[in-house]
């Protein structure tokens, strides 16, 4: 999701009110805020890979879309962590900023 610029300045007025300048990686102090918004996905024990998904919901034109809806399993979506990319412009180290606590989306 595309954030707007009023969404990408609250970022950086948040990364403002804290020392944290220097990369971990190469100790530079320039970053790069991302425009757009991302969801890490919930962890599965059982590797997307060797998932088979059951007759019922896999539908002969494509079976392979049928399959992922089936990995949330009926009645129990799978979670996602909305998050800001944060970039270092010299290494390209990353981090992610919860966008829940910066107030950007809602649980
Ligand atoms: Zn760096």
């Amino acid at each position: 999701m595309l954030l707007s610029q009023d969404a990408v300045n609250t970022v950086v007025e948040h990364l403002r009110r804290f020392q944290t300048s220097a990369c971990p990686v190469c100790r530079t102090s320039e970053w790069t805020v991302s425009k757009v918004l991302f969801a890490l996905p919930e962890y599965h024990a059982r590797p997307v890979w060797n998932f088979k998904p059951s007759p019922s919901v896999t539908t002969p034109e494509n079976p392979m879309s049928a399959g992922l809806k089936a990995l949330g399993g009926a009645g129990s979506p799978d979670e996602v962590f909305p998050v800001v990319p944060i970039t270092c412009a010299t290494c390209g180290y990353v981090y992610f900023l919860s966008a829940v606590a910066l107030g950007l989306v809602s649980r």
